[in-house]
């Protein structure tokens, strides 16, 4: 068996909403081993759903097994003009549509229920192809089907409204694929995150993992992490964390410091509890991030044990009143440079009182880059309780925004932080 989903509407192609549906559905697929190859978005349109439904047949009879092919629809099951899924499916598989009473005085109750009359095209909702059974809609007024329109094809239906798919989906939809042999196996991924490596250098390094059949090892990256998923295939839970271990064991190694956790580890919770065993604490000086280093921090819940606030010294003045750096120093290096990082750093710990200060200083863009201070040069400080003081020079410019600069900077700075502890 293989699953393809098909989400129908024209506000999908649009852009006007983001198909969330689909990504609901993928995972869900992967829980239940379903093999699931490809995703099709259709607009509102009669004939390019039944082109959709004649491409998706025709990739199932090129495959070397003819087992049962689903074909997972949601939206337009609504009673406006434009939802014709139903009316295309029937149409398609050369059946007529048949009224079906119960679903009328289904909507008819709901509507009662809510103080309000059903309207006549709400009665459109009743109409399924023949032969196709009731997926009951709890939530909502659009029921979907469950039908096997011919030997060897699976059609499911759901409305587009994301809450109505997904209860239907867990309360029928599951059972009935699992009564039909589905779900036995399950798929569970582990992700190893690193910073402080690139993707392919990684990947490199990984070559022998990478074709792995049971567990398959695949790179990923995104704003400057990068991450290796391990997904195992195995009939329980205990079953495919016992396949990941000792894979996720040796990627570890492989990736050595750069590597800082998994699934939903971040930079700064792993910060956090490395402070947290040492018995530390942090205070940060933020220029360039403007606050964003903090955020990261504060996102993790009972941060506060060792995160004891900020200073966003964005202009120069508050670098010298609040955080004590040379202005001499500032005027003659300026306040992107390692000697200001530092001063910045050492300042906020200082002055909060904590065993580490982290700072932050750069350019950000898209403006305010020189020849030689270009846009994404980035410094980071970071001062110790020992009295010691370093500073970092980062180049973040090529082809980066604004937002993804100082994104990375935080984190970065954040790193530069766990290396030190971790060493
Ligand atoms: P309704 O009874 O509300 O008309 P429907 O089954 O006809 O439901 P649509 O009209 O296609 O479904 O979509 C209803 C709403 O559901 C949309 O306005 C949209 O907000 C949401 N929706 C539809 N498709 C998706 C999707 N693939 N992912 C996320 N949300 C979706
Ligand atoms: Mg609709």
């Amino acid at each position: 068996m293989s699953a393809e989903i098909i989400c129908v509407g024209t506000e999908l192609l649009l852009g006007d909403i983001l198909n969330t549906n689909a990504q609901f559905l993928a995972q869900q697929l992967a829980n239940l081993g379903i093999p699931h190859y490809y995703q099709t978005v259709v607009g509102d349109n009669p004939a390019r759903i039944k082109h959709v439904i004649q491409v998706a047949l025709e990739r199932n009879s090129s495959t070397q097994d003819n087992s049962t092919q689903v074909l997972i629809f949601t939206g337009g099951l609504g009673p406006t003009p434009d939802d014709l899924t139903h009316e295309t499916l029937a149409d398609f598989f050369g059946v007529p549509l048949t009224e079906h009473q119960e679903i009328i005085e289904d909507i008819t109750r709901k509507y009662a229920a809510r103080g309000r009359k059903m309207s006549p095209s709400n009665r459109k909702q009743a109409l399924l192809p023949k032969g196709a059974a009731i997926l009951p809609n709890p939530g909502g007024t659009a029921p979907g089907i469950l039908w096997q329109p011919r030997s060897g094809v699976a059609v499911l239906t759901f409305p587009g409204v994301p809450s109505e798919m997904q209860r239907m989906w867990q309360e029928t939809a599951v059972p009935y694929l699992k009564s039909l042999g589905y779900g036995q196996e399950i798929i569970y991924s582990q992700t190893l995150k690193f910073w402080g490596v690139a993707e392919a250098a990684l990947a490199e390094k990984a070559a022998a993992f990478l074709n792995l059949p049971n567990p398959t090892v695949a790179p990923y990256a995104s704003q400057g992490e990068v991450k290796l998923r391990v997904s195992a295939k195995a009939t329980s839970l205990e079953a495919a964390k016992q396949i990941i271990a000792p894979v996720a064991r040796q990627l570890q190694e492989i990736g050595d410091l750069n590597y800082f956790g998994s699934d939903e580890e971040t930079l700064a919770s792993a910060v956090g509890k490395l402070l947290t065993a040492a018995g530390e604490t942090l205070s940060v000086a933020e220029s360039c991030t403007g606050g964003g280093l903090g955020q990261m921090l504060t996102d993790i819940p009972g941060s506060s044990r060792y995160f004891w606030g900020g200073v966003i010294s964005y202009d120069n003045a508050v670098k010298i009143s609040v955080l004590g750096v040379n202005p001499d120093d500032l005027s003659q290096f300026g306040a992107v440079s390692a000697i200001v990082a530092e001063q910045m750093a050492a300042g906020v710990r200082s002055r909060l009182g904590t065993t580490w200060g982290l700072s932050i200083t750069g350019i950000a863009g898209p403006d305010g880059g020189t020849a030689t201070k270009p846009v994404g040069l980035v410094y980071t400080g970071l001062a110790g309780a020992d009295g010691k003081v370093q500073s970092f020079e980062n180049h973040f410019g090529t082809g980066r925004d604004r937002a993804l600069i100082r994104h990375v900077s935080a984190c970065t700075a954040l790193d530069r932080l766990r290396r030190l502890l971790k060493g």
